[in-house]
């Protein structure tokens, strides 16, 4: 009986580890540059379609590589065009990825994951209620990308770490998958965002790599009573040490931040929350992007505000922060499960 053997996955390799897994294989190190090209410029994935490459070597690189682990499972388009795409990794776990087109289609932005579920647990997010089960690695976060570019045969232009998981909680796969995004895959540093609940010391590990990033904080309450439950990752690091911590990383980045804030109806959209999210924030160089909650298809108890609340209420910041700018994020692929964890959670349920 014939054995099988493992296939080197090329996927996430840069050139020169390319290059020496083709000439063990006795092939020309041209075609690691040929293969490379194909892999991260024209987003294959496939070797047949490297039409470059000779017939003859075709069979040998099918057998002994592959070029990437996950699978499609699911992929939605919703009324204004954003797709949403259910992955599979090699292990049968789940991820989502997100692609959004803004500017009449000149900006294309991809909402990546960095872990199956998450450890956070905040109450009003999908992927908070499945808990944390696993890390991605590198490879894993950096095909979501490829496989997007694959399939919708478009060039991502901006990204988004706000997916399932705390990005800085995978902190050293999150970092080599920005290398790998800015590296491999062209794009610019000034075009990727993490978002994070506030994990300091990564936040501070982060400011050192001086990587020009946009870090945006998952702010949500101005109140540490409030806050400690809304994202319960602030009982152990609270708003103030935050504040600190995102102004040394403006400092150390030369960067500006943004601050996210979900609205939720009811709980922290009150002309006083907004007054005390103003002041906060006052003399931090920030944006603060304000997100009506997306309540389309969710489980909780969470309501959305009004569009006339949320207006007064990004009125009061701007007043109270000394003029940021205060944007309301455009709400996209609402008929479609966008927000993270939610597609996970009802593709699960339909299997049940
Ligand atoms: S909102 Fe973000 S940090 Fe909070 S549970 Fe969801 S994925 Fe985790």
């Amino acid at each position: 009986m014939a054995l099988m053997t493992e296939q080197t996955d090329l996927f996430g390799m840069n050139l020169s580890e390319l290059e020496a897994e083709i000439l063990k294989l006795g092939l020309s190190k041209f075609r690691a540059k040929q293969i490379f090209n194909w892999i991260y410029l024209k987003s294959s994935n496939n070797f047949e379609e490297m039409t470059d490459l000779p017939q003859k070597n075709l069979s040998l690189l099918q057998e002994k590589f592959k070029i990437g682990s996950l699978s499609l499972i699911e992929r939605q388009v919703s009324s204004d065009g954003t797709r949403k795409y259910l992955f599979a990794l090699e292990d049968g776990n789940l991820v989502e990825s997100v692609l959004m087109s803004f500017e009449d289609g000149k900006r294309l932005t991809a909402c990546i994951s960095s872990q199956i579920g998450c450890a956070v647990k905040c109450p009003f997010c999908s992927t908070g209620t499945l808990g944390f089960k696993k890390n991605l690695r590198a490879e894993e976060i950096l095909e979501q990308v490829h496989l997007i570019q694959n399939i919708e045969k478009e060039r991502i232009s901006n990204i988004v770490f706000m997916g399932q998981g705390e990005p800085l909680n995978n902190y050293d796969s999150v970092v080599k998958a920005t290398q790998g995004l800015r590296e491999l895959i062209g794009i610019g540093a000034r075009h990727i965002t993490i978002s994070t609940s506030g994990v300091i010391p990564k936040i501070d590990k982060l400011a050192k790599e001086k990587i020009q990033l946009t870090l945006a904080l998952s702010l949500h309450d101005p109140d540490d009573e409030d806050r400690d439950v809304l994202v319960p990752i602030n009982k152990k690091w609270k708003i103030n040490e935050l504040m600190s911590s995102m102004k040394n990383y403006v400092k150390s980045t030369n960067r500006r931040v943004t601050i996210e804030y979900v609205l939720l109806k009811g709980m922290n959209d009150s002309n006083k929350k907004a007054e005390s999210l103003g002041k906060l924030v006052s003399d931090l160089h920030c944006n603060i992007n304000l997100i009506p909650y997306n309540q389309s298809c969710s489980d909780t108890v969470f309501l959305r505000p009004d569009d006339k609340r949320v207006l007064e209420f990004s009125e009061v910041v701007k007043r109270f922060s000394k003029g940021k700018t205060v944007t309301i994020r455009q709400e996209k692929g609402h008929d479609i499960k966008a927000a993270c964890g939610q597609l996970e959670s009802s593709y699960r349920k339909s299997l049940h």
